[in-house]
């Protein structure tokens, strides 16, 4: 082995670590592919495979020589090769049971890394880093979803301020994806229609230990409007989203079988999945002979679902033609008229006037269920009480997972250093653990600060070179470009606003009283800039407005060159921003924000979140770790709550933010906001990652679903 190794070229080497994610994020490994031709890592959109596509094996070799790579390339493969095969990890230790059959984590949208864009926000980065730690604690664990080969979209902002999409075409052979054959070729699952079959490929793709498979309808096979039929995430019609999530279910139960995977546990990431247990049951009825209801209960017992939306209208619900159209053939199987299908989708089964809702669907079919903050929670049990009629509202088995990030994704190269000096040598497998925070306490303040203004210089780099290329594209004269050249002020306190333009999270709040705003941003000695991204659905009026009047906003004095909107928020962007900025913007209507996590990515880089008492910040928010927003209230009317936050905003940041962050000692540095910054690490970082995450899971609803128990009712410890 060793001597095969040693054989082993760095083209071979090199080809078989782009092949699998784990290098995004093992910093030394990207930092070699980035090494290897920092101009072309670039233009490829940090895509390994495309990369060594432009070296053969001989101009590789000698690139490597030129920039004295070798000895890094083959430690990282050695190291590659240990992650993968180590014996002993977490998850064998405490989950031992999922050795005998996986977890099949179903998602419509994975966030792993920006060159595989097939993601919208939250809730695709939240199952990308799912994926990571289940890898890194050596959880048994599969990933489902289906490959989008237009991915979401690629976002512009025309002179108007209006977004434009486009989909540049992805090209599985340019990623790290390859379609899994059997003995007969490659493995096609076909789900039935009562208008014709839906055929798809399998493709496979490596996430560190977890595999995850892709379904990508687009092969000769099917008809031409169904080869388009994953195209677009979240794209299309009623009936494009009943036959994307027919295949994300049903499909990909289907598709686990083909591969010869029994998994222990169905985990359903938000309701798009909810067809799989459907599927799960037909199989059991035609093997095991079970009748409906028994395969049902045995079927619901191992299935666990994770709701992510408090906002009634984000529940999707489909009409009676559409569950005929689509669940009629299965329906057949498992003895089911339409009435009887359409009831597993109805609060109440004899209410013909009710839609096919497939959050009540996956509520029905299975016995662990959670929302994805101690709040969510709550709001969750209320939400869907008229499903246990005969129970108070405490006892309405919905619990709570709180959502976290994963660490090694989303820490900054420099912070990395300072943790690897203070916190114990192996705090990298080990973030779910509070003690192994504390070291923290041990930080200076001026080194602490010192990596900060790095960091931020940075974003600020980013943010006028992006905002110069934009400007370009969009053909703005010569005078506005060279203005985006001297974008920004490095000593202003920077505050960042970056996520889906979705209307509740009012990425307009800050604009609510421009004169005021215009006065604090002008503020010769205490000045303040802003930096905006995010992308609204394409159907999404209401949020381009949003973003439209942000960006118009962007050129008129005096916001000119202190608010910024970057275009096209992507991972990579979102790791610059987290990273950099001094305060993380948070203000949706509460109680809508289910949970939210780009607020935790900042927490783990020094910046300090100045949010609503929403989601995770309503459990996180101590009084001395950041900022709060408003006093954790609701108003029963939307206007009089919109316009209370907003004075409240800006009350903090006049009360509050501004003075704390400007209070300099003799060395110019913030000390009562430096201490904030290391509490906030220090009491934030070991609760809200996404270890700490996934060993809850497998504690609270994996394993006790592994044995075919029912848990109701599951919290954070
Ligand atoms: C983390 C992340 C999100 C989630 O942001 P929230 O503020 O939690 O909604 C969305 N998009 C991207 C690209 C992210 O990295």
């Amino acid at each position: 082995m060793a001597e095969k190794l040693a054989q082993m070229s760095i083209h071979e080497k090199l080809t078989r670590l782009a092949r699998n994610l784990w290098w995004s994020w093992d910093p030394e490994v990207t930092d070699v592919f980035r090494l290897i031709d920092p101009e072309l890592w670039e233009k490829v959109n940090h895509n390994p495979v495309l990369l060594l596509k432009e070296y053969s094996p001989d101009r590789l070799e000698e690139r490597a020589r030129e920039a004295v790579l070798h000895t890094r390339i083959h430690w990282s493969y050695r190291r590659f090769q240990e992650y993968l095969t180590a014996q002993t990890t977490w998850g064998s230790t405490h989950a031992g049971i999922l050795g005998q059959g996986p977890v099949a984590y179903f998602s419509a949208e994975f966030g792993i890394h920006e060159s595989l864009p097939i993601y919208s926000g939250g809730l695709g980065v939240l199952a990308g880093d799912h994926l990571k730690s289940a890898s890194d604690l050596g959880l048994p664990l599969v990933g489902i979803g289906l490959f989008y080969h237009e991915g979401y979209f690629t976002q512009a902002i025309d002179a108007g301020g209006w977004q434009r999409e486009t989909y540049p075409r992805l090209e599985a052979v340019e990623l790290p994806l390859v379609p899994v054959t059997n003995a007969d070729g490659p493995i096609v699952v076909t789900v039935d229609t009562r208008t014709g079959p839906i055929h798809a490929r399998v493709l496979h793709l490596n996430v560190g230990r977890v595999h995850l498979y892709l379904l990508d309808t687009d092969i000769p096979l099917n008809t031409d409007a169904d080869r388009a039929l994953t195209a677009r995430l979240y794209g299309g019609d009623q009936r494009t989203r009943i036959r994307q999530e027919l295949l994300l279910g049903v499909g990909g139960v289907k598709a686990l079988k083909a591969l010869g995977i029994l998994p222990n546990v169905i985990h359903m990431n938000e309701g798009h999945s909810a067809f799989a247990p459907l599927e799960v049951i037909r199989q059991r009825m035609q093997e095991d002979g079970f009748p409906f209801d028994k395969a049902l209960r045995d079927t619901a017992s191992r299935c666990a679902f994770t709701t992510h939306t408090p906002v009634p209208a984000g529940h999707d619900r489909f009409d009676q033609g559409l569950i005929e159209e689509h669940l009629g053939p299965l329906g057949d199987a498992l003895g089911l008229d339409t009435h009887g299908l359409m009831g597993l989708g109805r609060v109440d089964p004899q209410n013909g006037g009710e839609s096919f809702c497939m959050t009540v669907l996956a509520l029905k079919l299975c016995r662990i269920a959670n929302g994805v903050s101690n709040l969510h929670g709550v709001v969750s049990r209320d939400m869907w009480k008229s499903l246990w009629p005969w129970r108070s509202v405490e006892e309405i088995p919905i619990g709570h997972i709180t959502n976290g990030v994963h660490v090694p994704t989303w820490l900054a190269g420099q912070m990395r250093v300072l943790y690897n000096r203070v916190l114990p040598e192996d705090w990298y497998q080990r973030t779910g653990e509070p003690e192994v925070w504390s070291g923290f306490e041990s930080i200076t303040p001026g080194e602490l600060w010192e990596v900060h203004s790095t960091l931020k210089s940075r974003l600020i780099n980013y943010a006028r070179k992006h905002a110069v290329d934009q400007a370009k594209l969009r053909g703005e004269g010569a005078e506005v470009v060279a203005d985006m050249e001297g974008l920004f002020d490095p000593q202003a306190l920077t505050i960042g606003f970056a996520r889906r333009f979705a209307p509740y999270k009012r990425a307009d709040l800050i604009l609510k009283d421009l004169d005021f705003l215009a006065k604090l941003i002008t503020d010769t000695d205490r000045p303040l800039q802003f930096i905006f991204a995010g992308k609204a659905h394409p159907a999404d009026d209401r949020g381009k407005q949003i973003l439209q009047h942000i960006f118009q906003l962007t050129r008129k004095e005096p916001f000119r060159g202190r608010v910024l909107i970057l275009e096209n928020y992507t991972i990579e962007m979102g790791r610059v921003l987290v990273q950099g900025v001094d305060v993380w913007l948070n203000n949706p209507r509460r109680p809508l924000e289910a949970s939210g996590t780009s607020g935790q990515k900042v927490v783990l880089n020094g910046g300090l979140n100045c949010s609503i008492l929403d989601g995770w910040w309503a459990e996180a928010y101590d009084g001395k770790n950041g900022f709060a927003i408003g006093s954790g209230r609701t108003h029963w009317n939307q206007d009089i709550q919109d316009a209370r936050d907003g004075e409240d905003l800006y009350r903090v940041l006049t009360k509050e933010v501004i003075p704390m962050f400007y209070d300099r000692d003799r060395d110019d540095l913030p000390q009562e906001w430096i201490a904030r910054m290391k509490r906030a690490i220090r009491t934030l970082g070991w609760r809200f990652n996404a270890d700490r995450m996934v060993m809850d899971y497998a504690n609270n609803s994996y394993v006790p679903a592994a044995g075919g128990l029912s848990c109701s009712i599951v919290s954070m410890p």
